[in-house]
């Protein structure tokens, strides 16, 4: 795994080509109350891309641009908390995602375990650690264990989208799937407008 780390933005000439895997780091999990502390990137090839977001109300225009191209298929591994965030912080509405939590939980009924590490493991057989997810993200530098587990963190979800699909697809959940993806948008607009616990189709 290679790492490359940016203050503020990504270059403007970086290319991460048409499937990009992304992750967020925040100081908590409430969008309002916690501010966004790092976005991850990877193209797949085993490079990650880490943005070190140090003043919320600059806007990093490379990374937005990549964010807002409808054409580039965005990976996340539950997307609901980044799309919320990255949407809270800088207004945008991301569109044309995959979920990987998503994809696990329509096709792998068999498990209630649907983590990152633990499809990680199941599915491609890497064995990640998770001892800095709680860690404090948003001091100005960032340790290299910080660094390494931010990387991880987007690193194996290209893999994990391609086994995902051939079981959505073998079970024949594809469609629910893409479904549940284009929802996505409109559950983080939920989220944000002050129904965040609410099942809105829920008797
Ligand atoms: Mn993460």
């Amino acid at each position: 795994m290679k790492i490359k780390l940016y203050q503020d933005d990504i270059p403007k000439n970086l290319k991460l080509g048409k499937i990009v895997a992304i992750d967020t780091e925040a100081m908590g999990l409430n969008h309002k109350r916690d501010r966004l502390c790092l976005v991850q990137l990877s193209n797949g090839n085993k490079t990650c891309h880490l943005v070190k977001i140090n003043d919320v109300s600059k806007k990093p225009d490379n990374l937005l641009k990549i964010l807002k191209n409808n054409n580039i298929l965005k990976i996340f591994h539950y997307a609901r908390f980044d799309v919320g965030i990255l949407n809270f912080t800088y207004g945008i509405n991301i569109q044309n995602i995959y979920c990987t939590k998503i994809s696990s939980k329509l096709s792998r009924t068999f498990t209630d375990k649907h983590g990152y590490k633990d499809l990680c493991l199941e599915l491609l057989n890497k064995k990640i650690n998770k001892n800095e997810q709680t860690s404090d993200w948003g001091t100005k530098k960032i340790t290299s264990a910080q660094q390494r587990y931010a990387a991880t963190d987007v690193l194996y979800l290209h893999e994990l989208r391609i086994k995902l699909n051939e079981i959505l697809k073998r079970e024949k959940r594809i469609e629910i799937a893409q479904a549940c993806f284009n929802f996505i948008e409109h559950r983080v607009k939920l989220d944000l407008s002050g129904w965040p616990d609410l099942d809105i189709f829920k008797h």
